[in-house]
């Protein structure tokens, strides 16, 4: 499959164009952004890896039924994608205790989630992408009813497969942002799902696996990148 006329830059992928008006390229940057943008690096190989790793998970999440944007992985850096329409709310899982909710609830980070928290944060780069509820969406017309109602049944039984997919491979899903797209009238799972957008801990040692160590200068972040692909290999 040929690449085509870019169509759409974003902070960590690019999508190409193709000769199939309804598939597109996904290309994999190694350029990552935390805070809204106000911190930027890149990371040795890291597009490569996460174009492998959301391979096997959206391979994994077709299989149980999900819909997916998801066609093929091309090449190192590409995959193969449906073209949607992206709904402009980005959508959040937490089990645990991490990041902007600890900061907004004034909670410690690694606390047990009595029950998933699903969130819904406004997709503006502008306004560094708002928590919003639903009443916001229906109000400013992002989505409608129908389309939250599978949006969060989607969302909530990719939690479930995903928690036990990572569990077997020794890993804690703490949490996780999925975008969801329109095509040909349905809601699908779009973007990519990958240490960048999810929390990943190490069972028993609550190592972190993921863009925390990038946010936070941990160091060794290609490695930690690496151990979540060898394990999603197995
Ligand atoms: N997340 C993401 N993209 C965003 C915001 C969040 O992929 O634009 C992911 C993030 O990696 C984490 C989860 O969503 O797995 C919850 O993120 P949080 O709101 O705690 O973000 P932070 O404030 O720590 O960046």
């Amino acid at each position: 499959m040929e690449k085509g006329q870019k169509l759409y830059e974003g902070k960590a992928k690019i999508l190409y164009a193709t000769a199939d008006p309804d598939l597109v390229i996904q290309y994999f940057k190694d350029d990552a952004t935390a805070f809204n943008a106000k911190k930027k690096g890149t990371v040795d190989q890291k597009g490569v890896i996460n174009n492998k790793i959301s391979t096997k998970i959206f391979e994994f999440l077709k299989s149980q039924g999900i819909p997916t944007h998801f066609e093929k992985h091309l090449s190192d850096r590409e995959m193969l994608v449906k073209r949607v329409e992206i709904v402009a709310v980005e959508v959040i899982i937490r089990n645990r205790a991490a990041g902007s909710l600890c900061r907004l609830l004034g909670i410690e980070e690694g606390r047990k989630m009595v029950s998933p928290i699903l969130e819904f944060c406004y997709k503006r780069d502008d306004l560094g992408d708002p928590l919003i509820n639903e009443d916001h969406i229906y109000a400013l017309e992002l989505a409608t009813r129908e389309e939250i109602e599978d949006i969060k049944k989607y969302t909530l039984k990719i939690n479930e497969l995903m928690s036990k997919f990572f569990a077997k491979l020794n890993l804690e899903l703490i949490d996780f942002k999925l975008e969801f797209g329109r095509y040909k009238g349905k809601i699908i799972l779009a973007d990519e799902i990958s240490p960048d957008t999810c929390r990943l801990w190490e069972i028993g040692t609550g190592k972190k696996l993921d863009k925390d160590r990038f946010r936070h200068d941990l160091g060794n972040i290609e490695e930690a990148y690496n151990e979540v692909l060898s394990r999603v290999s197995q």
